[in-house]
């Protein structure tokens, strides 16, 4: 057995894996995309090198190939010590990550009434690894599971209680891997204990929340029942007001139609008209296309309305934490997010915010801001495979 750590994401037709040592340090990673699809494609690293697929490959064949290729480069001789693997839901069963047997297994399964998009095909490739490794521990790691801190008040809807009681519907909250490493990352950075520091994490990335951090715990986040609710994402609406559902089944929409348009013709997307990705919308709205403009506006606007929502939950601010694609990549967000916020306090510094970014954590508050503001780089594999690593080593395998 090596002294590896295996990270596992499964998507419904892609498969990502991270490879990390003892130490977590990365030492490769791998993408397969179109699976099940008729030309599948995989590749070791950012824009590495091809692996081949058979037509058709599903995940177990694609985990195969790909942990074949990096055995064949060297990066891994028999088999790792630990699997991570990224599950969305774990309901209220799961508050922390788990060592997979059956009963979790199956526990997981029972989830996925509240995530059907994602937790079989979390399953699909759980099963996958286990079949090629059967003795290798496997650790189930939850976006919901950071959240299950939330107190009452803050993940209880306001709609009949036998609703919460009797079909669980409450907030569960997601991204939770990434808002955990933000906990961490930021009293890092600002010289504090995470368990005396309180943030607020804005996750901007082709799915956004943000996430009230109190004492290192989450405390309120945007995201709800399922991850459509809270800030404008790529493709999802957001917040609206459900009463469009009755509104527009008087249209002839029926509630799956409108559920789908909310989740993938949404946001972004749906206001400019051409594309969900951030960086290309900046550029349409450069060359003077209104609905782009708009869209960034309507972005920015709602963020910074979540952030002030999201300040009512902490006693004190030490931070507010930028990430993600946009979070970490785009400074014009930040600048016109922060623009909004004066009036609380937030002051940026526009040099510092275009010197911090995905290569290069830090600060860029201006000296006269009342909270500090920094831009730190999400890495939920890394997140993932510490869990791993900690159940390895206690179970004495690594
Ligand atoms: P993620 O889901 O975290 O990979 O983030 C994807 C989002 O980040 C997309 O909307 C990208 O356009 C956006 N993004 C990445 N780099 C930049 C950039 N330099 N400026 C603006 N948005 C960016």
């Amino acid at each position: 057995m090596d002294d590896t750590i295996l990270v596992v994401n499964c998507g419904s037709s892609s498969l990502k894996l991270a490879l990390f040592d003892q130490n977590h340090k990365p030492l490769a990673s791998a993408l397969a995309e179109r699976l099940g699809d008729q030309s599948p494609h995989a590749r070791i690293g950012d824009g590495g090198a091809p692996v081949a697929l058979p037509p058709g490959a599903n995940h177990e064949q694609a985990l195969e190939a790909l942990i074949r290729a990096f055995q064949d480069r060297g990066l891994m001789s028999s088999q790792p010590s630990a699997v991570g693997h990224r599950v969305v839901h774990g309901g209220e069963t799961f508050r922390h990550s788990a060592l997979i047997d059956d009963s979790v297994r199956d526990a997981i399964s029972e989830c996925s009434g509240l995530a059907p998009l994602h937790n079989p095909v979390n399953l699909t490739g759980i099963d996958a690894t286990r079949a090629l490794f059967p003795w290798v521990p496997q650790i189930a790691v939850f976006d919901t599971a950071f959240h299950q801190t939330l107190p009452r008040k803050a993940f209880h809807y306001a709609v009949p209680e036998s609703w919460y009681r009797d079909w669980g519907v409450r907030r569960y909250g997601f991204h939770g891997t990434s808002h955990k490493f933000m906990s961490q990352e930021a009293p890092r950075l600002l010289g504090r204990t995470p368990a005396a520091t309180s943030i607020i994490s804005a996750h901007l990335g082709n799915g956004c929340s943000i996430t009230a951090i109190r004492d290192g715990v989450s405390v309120d986040t945007s995201m709800g029942l399922t991850p459509l609710e809270g800030l404008v994402m790529g493709t999802r609406s957001g917040d609206v007001d459900p009463g469009l559902f009755e509104y527009l089944a008087t249209k002839g929409l029926t509630a799956k139609r409108v559920h789908k348009a909310l989740n993938g013709e949404s946001g972004l997307l749906g206001i400019s008209g051409q594309t969900n990705d951030m960086r290309s919308l900046c550029e349409l709205a450069d060359h003077g296309h209104e609905p782009s403009s708009l869209a960034i506006d309507i972005f920015c606007f709602r963020l910074a309305k979540y952030v002030g929502a999201m300040m009512t939950s902490l006693k004190q601010l030490d931070a507010l934490v930028f990430t993600g694609g946009i979070g970490e990549n785009s400074a014009r967000i930040r600048q016109q997010t922060l623009e909004n916020l004066e009036i609380l306090g937030f002051v940026v510094n526009p040099e510092a915010n275009k010197h911090h970014g995905r290569l290069s954590d830090g600060h860029i508050e201006d000296s006269t801001s009342r909270f500090p503001i920094l831009v730190i780089p999400t890495n939920e594999e890394l997140v993932i495979a510490r869990e791993a690593a900690r159940f390895a080593n206690r179970s004495g395998s690594a």
